[in-house]
């Protein structure tokens, strides 16, 4: 700085005019730069993206040698250190303080169910089976958990939605008591178009919604009556979960609201429950019309829980690079980091779960992302952070802490864009949204789309609830707008039937078994390259905007979004 005002000081005045001439044809130049310099940016970076560089890092993260990136284990130190040192090879700059990681306290509940549920009613005593009627767990990490004739209220489908105005809950108080539920929300079962979203199962309609929502109501256990159709997938699913354990965050002293006993029961016990009751199915029916009220079934239930809790701690991985203008606001890309570790050998002896498409696919994408945007000569307006979230896979926990405990502040997070596998072949010409109409951030991407002569589509079974299924609805759920796509079927010279063939055998053959490993002959990652860019697109032009994309009407995550801007 001093040396350059020195240097002005020795300019006399009869030169200045001298100089403003001679510049004058560059100025021209720049004035026109300035001129077009919208179109060459749209552009920008486009170029930059390199499958090598995608692949380079699915070699090494999804190797053997990596052991399938479980949590807690040599190979989460391995795969943090691996994306640390990328992040720092690439001039990112550290995302939490002068730290690349996040801390991430977890918890592991092993339970330990009573094979029998006691049932009485003033017609009748008997009792369900573990396993075969019920299967029941805790998120809490007491030792021994009980219910004692806890008496059984019928609370339809434990949905309280304003935006719907629907409040199963109305007039009860739930202290002490056990609610029984029933799966989906009140559209599905009564085909009724114009309740909630009709067909496409909104947040209310989860497992998880219901159990959290029993929680705040204060209830003591939550069952859910299971449906195939309703929850789609069978009992049998439910079964994986007889005795397991479970990881869940360390939320010791943080005063959070869970049930003692949560789980669910075949539809053949619910319908055992309803006739100890003096009731029948039509009970249920009465739920899925508008103005319900909970019924209390004069029926009592007992079981318990032996519980074993172990501490151990886990790692998000944070990176990020300051905007230019609105440093405070930010944009947050993720993809998690884990998969499933070393495991039950398949049927040629291989016990290494790699998860090179799951998620060793997009956490190399995540790292292109991060290269291709600290290279570029117009640089973002707002922070880019690079969020690598931990164990997903048992449960969406590592985006769950950081959603809980954000290191930047969750008002001022413009969006999240997630991505959980990137397309490993053949370009196509859609690419999948999932959660159809949640959010603006479709818009972004349909123009995006359509100006690199691709369009959106929408995923095929909307009431399967995948908008619920990865680490972006964790941003979701404290109100922060959140993009997740999938990969799109209609492939470039094939078609879609094709397509759609391919991703659905890909599923059948390698999805969460050890054979989900990098195929050099087929894994061009031509697929993968493409939608990244829209995904870069949508959040380079997020970048340099000074607006908030907001979620659609209807959208249940509205309200909470304005209850956070607020609250600043
Ligand atoms: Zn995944």
């Amino acid at each position: 700085m001093f040396q350059s005002s020195s240097k002005k000081s020795e300019i006399k005045p009869g030169q200045q005019r001298q100089i403003i001439v001679l510049l004058f044809p560059f100025l021209l130049v720049l004035l026109s730069l300035k001129i077009h310099g919208q179109k060459i940016n749209s552009n920008e970076g486009l170029s930059t993206f390199k499958t090598d560089s995608i692949i380079k890092h699915i070699k090494v993260l999804a190797s053997d040698e990596f052991e399938g990136r479980k949590p807690f284990t040599k190979s989460e130190t391995k795969t943090i250190n691996y994306l640390r040192d990328q992040f720092k090879r690439l001039g990112l700059e550290p995302g939490n303080g002068s730290s690349y990681f996040q801390d991430v306290p977890m918890v592991n509940i092993a339970t330990k169910a009573s094979p029998e549920m006691q049932v009485s009613s003033s017609n009748s005593n008997f009792t369900l089976k573990g396993f075969v009627d019920y299967v029941i767990w805790t998120d809490k990490a007491d030792p021994k958990i009980s219910l004692e004739n806890s008496e059984l209220v019928f609370a339809g489908y434990g949905v309280v939605a304003p935006e719907y105005n629907w409040n199963d809950y109305a007039g009860l108080d739930v202290k002490n008591k056990v609610v029984l539920v029933l799966v989906n929300d009140p559209a599905f079962n009564s085909g009724d178009t114009t309740l909630f979203k009709g067909k496409t199962m909104t947040y209310y309609g989860r497992w998880t919604y219901k159990f959290e929502e029993a929680a705040r109501q204060g209830a003591k256990g939550c069952l859910i009556v299971h449906n195939t159709a309703g929850a789609s997938y069978p009992f049998s699913v439910v079964q994986n979960n007889w005795n397991t354990t479970r990881l869940h965050l360390d939320n010791r002293g943080k005063n959070e609201k869970n049930c003692d006993m949560i789980g669910w029961v075949s539809a053949d016990a619910a319908k055992k429950l309803l006739a100890a009751s003096g009731n029948d199915s039509t009970l249920f029916a009465k739920a899925d019309i508008a103005g319900f009220k909970p019924v209390s079934l004069n029926v009592k239930i007992s079981a318990s829980l032996e519980v074993k809790a172990n501490y151990n701690q886990s790692h998000n991985v944070i990176a990020k690079i300051t905007g230019t203008k609105r440093p405070n606001e930010y944009i947050i890309y993720s993809a998690h980091w884990d998969h499933l570790g070393i495991g039950k050998p398949d049927e040629k002896g291989d016990s290494i779960y790699n998860g090179a498409h799951d998620n060793a696919s997009a956490t190399a994408g995540l790292l292109e992302l991060a290269r291709v945007f600290k290279r570029l000569t117009t640089k973002p307006e707002r922070t880019i952070v690079f969020l690598s979230v931990t164990a997903e896979e048992q449960g969406l926990w590592g985006s769950a802490y950081y959603a809980q405990n954000p290191v930047y502040p969750t008002a001022k997070t413009v969006a999240n864009i997630n991505m959980d596998g990137l397309n490993a072949f053949e370009k196509t010409k859609d690419i999948i949204v999932v959660g159809a109409g949640q959010s603006e951030l479709e818009d972004y991407l349909k123009d995006a789309a359509e100006k690199a002569g691709r369009y959106i589509s929408f995923e095929a079974r909307p009431e399967a609830g995948s908008y619920f299924r990865s680490d972006h609805f964790n941003f979701a759920k404290v109100g922060v707008p959140a993009l997740y796509t999938s990969a799109g079927i209609d492939v470039e010279g094939k078609g879609p039937l094709y397509g759609k063939q391919r991703q659905d055998e890909y599923i059948l053959q390698h999805y969460h078994r050890p054979s989900d490993q990098y195929d050099p002959k087929t894994w061009t990652l031509a697929g993968g390259l493409e939608d990244l860019k829209l995904l870069f697109q949508v959040g380079k032009r997020l970048s340099m905007e000074s607006t908030m994309p907001q979620w659609k009407q209807g959208s249940e995550f509205k309200a909470i979004r304005e209850k956070y801007i607020k609250g600043t």
